[in-house]
């Protein structure tokens, strides 16, 4: 399978609403794929009168995608981060 490897950056803070703090913005930064290798379900598809094989994964929907075409997503590593300096 295709692994997404991401880095999670939270930023937290208070606000007079939620005086405890809270994440309020959420970034992921994709920071390497490890591909899955080839398709091990091509689709044969007829394009302008021959046949093509595809991999599964233009084709058919996440559910139906063979191994090597279906994407994983691993938070590698998440940072949180407070928008002001805690005062004192
Ligand atoms: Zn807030
Ligand atoms: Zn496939």
């Amino acid at each position: 399978m295709t692994i997404y490897l991401v880095d999670i950056e939270q930023v937290i803070h208070t606000c007079p609403a939620f005086a405890d703090p809270h994440p309020f913005d959420t970034r992921r930064t994709l920071v390497d794929v490890i591909p899955g290798g080839p398709c091990r379900a091509p689709v044969t598809v007829r394009c302008g009168g021959k046949a093509v094989q595809i991999p599964c994964h233009r084709h058919e929907p996440a559910k139906r995608q063979c191994g090597a075409c279906r994407v994983i997503v691993t938070e590698r590593t998440i940072t949180t981060r407070h928008l002001t300096e805690v005062a004192g």
